[in-house]
């Protein structure tokens, strides 16, 4: 099945137009094909959950778990994709539906105006599925973004859903992506306690060690559960960084700190690690011999030919035995350059919004002239080095807000503090910017300031894919102006869309780090 494909959802779309003939992600046309057939099967099984009272939750926690399948960098696995649409065909025939999407191809709409609408539609419903299944494996729902999700996927699959209304779908996206990330921070901190402020080691140990990678807390508890007194010691990777700031993951001694960097280094910090890798959600990238017979995915996670260890049954933990074996046979990681870096994170809202009254008074009196939050993800595009650039560029006299994997470009920066403030605070992972946004509202409070955008607070995001697509609209839904979105402007936004998004919401794309600093600290 190799052969032509269209995808443009990601940061990496070739030429930044899109890619035709695999990826640079590691997709090939066979999957990418596939990935749109399920998409077009969800659609099906959206319009015909549409307007009816008498299904139970079932069919749109599916939809949730396929959607999540397809985010950039979660799933090379064709038999995994070809089981999902099994599994919505059978949905189709439970519901007695005879609704099928003929084309699934994006390239089926032929006017790109139209389908640029589609499509950011559909990429923002992605971000939102990635954190309301993370918020259900610790069993927490939300009709009102299930509901949501069956109405603009159906938009999305009725040919004569003019733009005018997805447009107004998109708005209400970024709603519902608050309210998913909003849904997601209540899961994690009623299930583990809100994060506190704490150093994490960024060293290697000398027991053989397991690295989990990934966003899905549930499984990081119960892998620390299943290794303890095992002489094993367990590390976060990528965004599984700020578990290591949740009060019931430092009860486990065996948790042993952060190992490695973003996705980016993924392939190098595998290797090194030495021992087993398990990754439970996005991004992975193409699996290297260096560690081959040591990687294991979980949850929508999958590539052909890797082992992955499968969902809970009722009652019971995932499993991961032949993880924790092959781990005992498996020397310790080795040392990194990072090695004797300390990270500091933990800047839950609970936390800050404590403090927020001296904040504002250090607002006033121009102790902290500006925030500037740099959240998102991290990618390959040599223009990331911007990220960076930019942290060193600001004055003193600002606080760096962050969250994702667009961090660890700048996470080892020592910009010392302000008044004991921290000039980096590391809120989490990227749907903690959520915390961020609590920050931001606790702030006009106490400020006394009309509109979020009138605050000293600029945005600056790193976008990857999809999840931060749905920040961006949450952002931009919220009344966030200025905004600065990079490395570049995402493929599928049509001139169109970019008109809008700069004219209505002062959206900008990156320059240089200096000029950038520069203009939001003069309020642009
Ligand atoms: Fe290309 Fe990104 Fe789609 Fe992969 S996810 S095929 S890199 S646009």
């Amino acid at each position: 099945m190799e052969g032509s494909m269209f995808c443009y959802q990601c940061q990496e779309a070739s030429g930044n137009k899109g890619c035709t003939s695999g990826g640079r992600c590691g997709e090939t046309s066979e999957t990418a094909n596939l990935q749109d057939r399920l998409i077009a099967e969800l659609k099906a099984v959206a319009l015909t959950l549409e307007g009816r009272t008498n299904v139970t939750r079932e069919f749109s926690r599916f939809i949730v778990r396929a959607m999540s399948a397809t985010l950039t960098d979660t799933n090379f696995n064709p038999d995994r994709i070809y089981a999902l649409i099994d599994e919505a065909r059978r949905a189709l025939r439970t519901l007695d539906s005879d609704i099928r999407v003929q084309d699934p191809s994006i390239l089926s709409v032929e006017d790109t105006e139209e389908r640029s609408y589609r499509e950011m539609l559909v990429y923002g419903l992605k971000g939102v599925c990635a954190f309301a299944f993370h918020a259900l494996a610790l069993g927490y729902e939300d009709n009102a973004i299930y509901n949501f999700i069956i109405k603009a996927l159906s938009a999305t699959a009725k040919p004569d859903t003019p733009h005018e209304r997805l447009a107004l779908l998109i708005v209400e996206c970024g709603r519902v992506a608050s309210i998913a990330m909003a849904l997601l921070d209540e899961a994690n901190t009623e299930t583990y306690g809100s994060p506190t402020i704490c150093h994490v080691s960024w060293a290697a140990g000398r027991n053989p060690g397991i690295l989990m990678s990934g966003q899905d807390l549930k499984d990081l508890e119960e892998l620390l559960i299943q290794t303890e007194h095992a002489d094993i010691d367990v590390y976060t990777h990528g965004d599984m960084l700020p578990a290591n700031t949740y009060p019931a993951f430092r009860k486990f001694p065996h948790l042993k700190g952060n190992y490695g960097g973003s996705w980016r280094t993924q392939a190098q910090d595998f290797a090194s690690f030495n021992g087993p890798v398990i990754v439970n959600s996005n991004c992975i990238v193409p699996v290297q011999d260096a560690y081959r017979e040591r990687i294991f995915t979980t949850g929508m996670v999958g590539c052909k030919g890797t082992p992955h260890i499968t969902h809970r049954h009722i009652g019971m933990q995932k499993d991961f035995s032949e993880v924790i074996r092959l781990a005992k046979t498996l020397p310790p990681p080795t040392a990194l350059e990072t090695d004797s870096v300390i990270l500091t994170g933990g800047f839950g809202h609970h936390q800050v919004c404590s403090v927020i009254s001296q904040i504002a008074r250090y607002i006033e009196n121009g102790t902290i002239r500006r925030f500037i939050v740099i959240a998102g993800e991290d990618g390959r595009d040599e223009r990331r080095e911007y990220y960076r650039e930019l942290a060193k560029a600001l004055p003193p006299d600002t606080v760096i807000l962050t969250a994702g994997g667009a961090k660890y470009r700048f996470l080892d920066l020592d910009l010392g503090k302000i008044t004991g403030i921290p000039r980096i605070m590391d809120v989490g992972q990227i749907s903690d910017v959520y915390t961020i946004i609590r920050i931001a509202l606790e702030l006009q409070n106490a400020l006394g300031i009309r509109t979020l955008d009138k605050l000293p607070v600029s945005f600056v995001l790193s976008w990857y894919e999809q999840k931060t697509i749905a920040v961006f609209l949450a952002l931009l839904t919220l009344g966030f102006k200025n905004i600065r979105l990079g490395p570049t402007f995402p493929a599928f936004c049509s001139p169109g869309i970019l008109e809008v998004l700069t004219r209505d919401y002062s959206v900008k794309p990156i320059g240089s780090a200096e000029a950038d600093a520069a203009d939001m600290m003069a309020g642009n």
